[in-house]
């Protein structure tokens, strides 16, 4: 059921609003996503709106750089970030929404992330869509803070 939620890192200097479907949470065993313990939910920028928090986001990237893993340089948390799979998309931490119980998410989806290209491909087959090509998260992040008060 999509839902109007709002949520944040953990000490609040990063908030945001966003449209999402608790029932379509989904789980990657990549080596980020297993440390981080996130659990996504790819929702269109549209639907996403950051609040405050602009100047305390920091993006770590690494391999292709597609993904941004932004998160609060103060507290640490990854409350959402652009994902490799979709980088038009914004993907919130289920996590990290506000009156969340962490232990009863329970993802319905799953990306093998371990084995990317194989994942990837398996997953634009079921969807039918694919991200447009050479698209870098950079682009999709900046759109949302180019929106986001200062
Ligand atoms: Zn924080």
């Amino acid at each position: 059921m999509l839902e109007n939620r709002e949520g944040g890192c953990h000490c609040g200097r990063v908030r945001f609003r966003a449209r999402v479907d608790l029932d379509r949470l989904s789980q990657c065993n990549c080596t980020v996503c297993t440390k981080k313990g996130i659990l996504h939910l790819p929702i269109a920028p549209e639907d996403f709106e950051l609040l405050r928090g602009k100047t305390s986001l920091t993006t770590y990237t690494f391999g292709t750089g597609v993904a941004q893993h932004s998160f609060c340089s103060n507290c640490g948390m990854h409350a959402f970030y652009v994902p490799r799979s979709q980088p038009d998309k914004i993907t919130v931490n289920a996590r990290c929404l506000d009156g969340i119980d962490g232990p009863s998410l329970k993802p319905t989806r799953f990306f093998e992330g371990r084995h990317w290209e194989e994942a990837q491909r398996r997953r634009i087959a079921e969807e039918g869509r694919a991200p447009a090509t050479g698209l870098n998260g950079a682009v999709t992040l900046q759109g949302i803070l180019d929106r986001a008060p200062e």
